[in-house]
């Protein structure tokens, strides 16, 4: 086994190659052992808990975005009261709802 964790480094090793050809083969080959043998991947303890970036926008891809409520309306979700100023989650063709009402999922709550 020790064999096959020295063979996939040297392949990860080669996927930085300048030679794309070289670099994807060995890219591809050292996938195919981490899967054959059930390799773990581990990270350093100086990296654990390090996490991708949250996304920066707060519009998502849905359409809905999350918002300040410019003026009061109606959530399309509740038909209740929505105050100017508070936050909302908003569509140009779907008009607005409130926090609560839309489920962080993405996906909204069943209609009534
Ligand atoms: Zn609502």
């Amino acid at each position: 086994m020790a064999d096959v964790l020295a063979q996939i480094r040297a392949l990860i090793a080669l996927s930085a190659s300048d030679n794309l050809d070289e670099a994807r083969n060995a890219s591809l080959a050292a996938t195919r052992l981490i899967r054959k043998y059930g390799a773990i991947i581990s990270l350093p303890p100086e990296n654990i808990g390090t996490s991708f970036p949250a996304p920066t926008s707060k519009r998502r891809g849905d359409g809905w975005r999350r918002i300040k409520a410019k003026y009061a309306g109606v959530c399309v979700h509740c038909r209740q009261s929505i105050r100017k100023n508070t936050p909302i989650w908003w569509s140009f063709d779907k008009g607005a709802m409130h926090k609560d009402c839309y489920e962080p999922s993405g996906k909204k709550k069943a209609e009534r």
